[in-house]
């Protein structure tokens, strides 16, 4: 999910001149990140996208988005992002294959530390999104990429025909499970409490699903295996009960954590690090915005990350045109 395309500091299809300032400097290219460049770019203002892994984010990895207005049959993740990205480019933003290590304020500017190069800007907007937490439990990180994933739409194929556990009750586990039965002859969805959380549509989908099989009430205790999974520990939260799932594959999806590493100190921050904004997406530092799943917010979607990333870019305007008074 987090691999880099290209080489630190190179555009993806041209270079930015590190002496140059950028009028916004967005942290991050999914939906949030992209909407914001689209606005920013169109305000005429000189727009660099620091992306370190895939443009188009979480979006861009996932099968199906059939949320999004506008695509009454749904739209391929990698098909939304690839013309958010094309849309963004048609106004000029520049978009980097880069990640912001730390930010910090400079003679009246920001000083954005990427992999290698150093990068100025007069305004940030933060739409670093969220990462897929880890369980932390025995065998784990052993076995990631060896059969642990955290990307049904990346690793699903891998598991043709055998048998995969998918460890979480929301709309990622859930959707996620559906996609895996493409490929694996049965999918195991292992939850924590007897409902899922997921969106009502989605689990109607799952629970008709004949290759999808429900373990209630059940959490993981350890992954088994030397070079690939064999199977997953589980223990009945209610009676205690322990045994071994016999699989192949395990896809974690227990939830987020924001990618706010890199403005620690610099903003205000709720207790688990999603960055703290006001309805105009300004953070507690002026000239520092925010958008997307990285904020603190109710509901985390490609609908509500566009939204965000539209008004931080309006936001930056209005800041960029009070340094000029
Ligand atoms: P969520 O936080 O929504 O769900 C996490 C799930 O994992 C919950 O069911 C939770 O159980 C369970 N869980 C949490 N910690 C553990 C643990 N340690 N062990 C076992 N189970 C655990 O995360 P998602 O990644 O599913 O979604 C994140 C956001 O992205 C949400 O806002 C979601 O709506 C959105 N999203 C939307 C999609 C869409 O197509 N609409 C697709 C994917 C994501 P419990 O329910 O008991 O808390």
């Amino acid at each position: 999910m987090t691999t880099i395309q290209g080489k630190a500091g190179t555009d993806f299809d041209g270079a930015w001149d590190p002496e140059k300032t950028a009028d916004v400097l967005i942290v991050g290219g999914g939906p949030a990140g992209l909407t914001a460049a689209l606005y920013a770019s169109r305000a005429r203002l000189s727009t660099l996208v620091l992306e370190g892994g895939v443009v188009g984010g979480q979006a861009a990895i996932t099968d199906r988005v059939d949320n999004y207005p506008g695509f009454p049959q749904g739209v391929g993740g990698a098909e939304l992002a690839r013309m958010m990205e094309e849309q963004a480019r048609r106004f000029g933003a520049v978009i980097i294959s880069d990640m912001a290590q730390s930010v910090e304020e400079k003679d009246g500017l920001f000083v954005v530390k990427g992999y290698d190069p150093v990068y100025k800007a007069r305004s940030i907007i933060a739409a670093s999104g969220a990462e897929y937490k880890r369980l932390g439990i025995p065998g784990e990180s052993e076995l990631v990429g060896r059969g642990i994933s955290f990307c049904a739409t990346c690793d699903a194929p891998f598991f043709r025909n055998q048998k995969v556990a998918v460890i979480g009750g929301g709309d990622s586990a859930v959707k996620e499970a559906l996609f895996l039965t493409k490929f694996a002859s049965e999918v195991f969805v292992v939850h924590r409490r007897d409902a899922l959380r997921a969106e009502k549509v989605i689990q109607e989908e799952a629970m008709a699903n004949p290759k999808i099989k429900f373990i209630w009430d059940t959490v993981p205790l350890s992954v088994k295996g030397d070079n690939g999974v064999s199977a997953v520990e589980l223990k009945g939260v209610k009676d205690g009960s322990v045994c071994d799932l016999d699989v192949s594959g395990v896809f974690v999806f227990i939830g987020t954590r924001p990618r706010s590493d890199y403005l620690k100190g610099l903003v205000t921050m709720d207790e688990w690090g999603n960055v703290i904004t006001n309805d105009a997406m300004e953070t507690s530092r002026r000239g520092i915005f925010a958008a997307g799943d990285v904020r603190q917010k109710t509901l985390r979607q490609v609908a509500t990350a566009v939204g965000d990333g539209a008004t931080a870019a309006f936001s930056a305007e209005k800041y960029l045109e009070t340094l000029k008074q």
